[in-house]
């Protein structure tokens, strides 16, 4: 009786983990190996004129897994250009982490979230695993807005790195509760289930209705909304693959930037492509390209607000690198990418790092992750 009891609870606790992991899962298919283009989209060129020194607004835009050779293919997937090259200020960032020389997206978001090095699985904590300050938690309390986007779950380590001080990032449930803890003006993102199905009986759904929150699951009434605060938790754990979720990224980054943008003070969002990791995970290059190419146009979406605000820094880079991907072959007119990739997981390689708009100068050359989020903090003057 007692065996079986056991074996059941390792039964849930492996579904349970599953769930929230099975994007690891690596394709042994060839067929996913070569992504052949379809239509290419317009990328614009915009303005470089900045109206001031230092930004009063900064998006954070974070491509989970994304190394060089990702940028390049998706380059090459839409026929040889990307909004990136709007982007005249370009570095390097080394991403290891306080315990280990390959970083996990926990250390890695805690890094670029709070300018601290910490050990894998940490999120928001120091090595000691003591809460660590973060450039959203800094910029609430100068009563700027403040923001957060994701294509996974809201409580998957990226965006929880910003928002959460948790030991481990699998507390998806007390990362959730985190969130009540803050000020956030709009965070959309899956999840929904970690608000709603929780051990401790809470319903934080109604929770943030009180402090004040609309909290909508339809991406179609989350875009309609211009003001106040807002949580949109558009999947009951992480949002499926782009064919499935279609413009969920660009339009939820749009709708947040419109909210945030009413403070005076500015406001500081991060926007992240998660899953251009899993396509990695997944040694899937097709998976890797589309979701490389739906985080380009998101920066678009970023670069037309920026370019017409002025005083808006946006910087771009990686947590890590994901499946040691390479180009073997391909085609530019056609759009072909022929992937192959060395592991299914993350590797040590530096990551790229772009930036566009007042300060950006500041992003260049070979730099820590944890760097970036110094550079940003003292910009905005914390
Ligand atoms: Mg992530
Ligand atoms: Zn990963």
């Amino acid at each position: 009786m007692k065996k079986q009891l056991i074996s059941i609870i390792a039964f849930v606790f492996a579904i349970s983990v599953t769930a929230q992991e099975n994007y690891k899962d690596i394709s042994k298919a060839d067929s996913v190996k070569t992504y052949i283009g379809k239509s290419f989209y317009q990328v614009k060129s915009f303005p470089q004129n900045f109206s001031s020194k230092t930004p009063k607004n900064v998006i954070l835009m974070i491509g989970d897994g994304m190394g060089f050779s990702h940028v390049f293919a998706g380059m090459t997937a839409n026929g040889g250009h990307l909004f990136l090259e709007n982007f005249k200020y370009t570095g390097y960032a080394k991403t290891q982490s306080s315990d280990n020389y390959i970083t996990d997206s926990a250390a890695g978001g805690t890094a670029l979230a709070s300018g601290h090095k910490t050990y894998n699985k940490a999120i928001g904590v120091n090595p000691d695993s003591i809460p660590v300050k973060t450039i959203l938690e800094m910029a609430e309390e100068k009563g700027m807005s403040t923001g957060l986007v994701s294509t996974s779950a809201i409580t998957h380590a990226t965006p929880a790195s910003f928002i959460s001080h948790e030991a481990k990032r699998s507390y998806y449930e007390d990362i959730a509760g985190d969130f009540l803890k803050t000020d956030v003006d709009v965070f959309i993102g899956g999840g929904y289930k970690h608000f709603t199905q929780r051990k401790d009986g809470r319903n934080l759904v109604s929770e943030l209705e009180k402090k004040g929150y609309t909290v909508l699951r339809d991406m179609n009434e989350i875009s309609k909304v211009k003001s106040g605060k807002l949580a949109g938790l558009t999947a009951p754990e992480h949002n499926p693959r782009l064919s499935e979720r279609k413009d969920m990224l660009p339009v939820a980054a749009s709708t947040a930037v419109n909210i945030l943008s009413n403070n005076k003070k500015g406001f500081f969002m991060m926007v992240e492509g998660s899953q251009i990791d899993w396509g990695g995970h997944q040694n899937n290059t097709i998976y890797l390209v589309e979701e490389m190419l739906d985080f380009d146009q998101t920066i678009g979406k970023m670069l037309e607000f920026a370019s017409q605000n002025e005083e808006t820094l946006i910087v771009i880079t990686a947590d890590h690198e994901t499946g040691g991907f390479s180009i073997n072959g391909g085609n530019i007119s056609k759009g072909i990418v022929k992937g192959a990739f060395t592991t299914g997981g993350h590797t040590a390689s530096m990551v790229p790092v772009f930036a566009y708009g007042p300060g950006a100068e500041n992003f260049t050359g070979i730099m820590e992750n944890t760097d970036i989020a110094k550079r940003i903090i003292s910009l905005l003057g914390f």
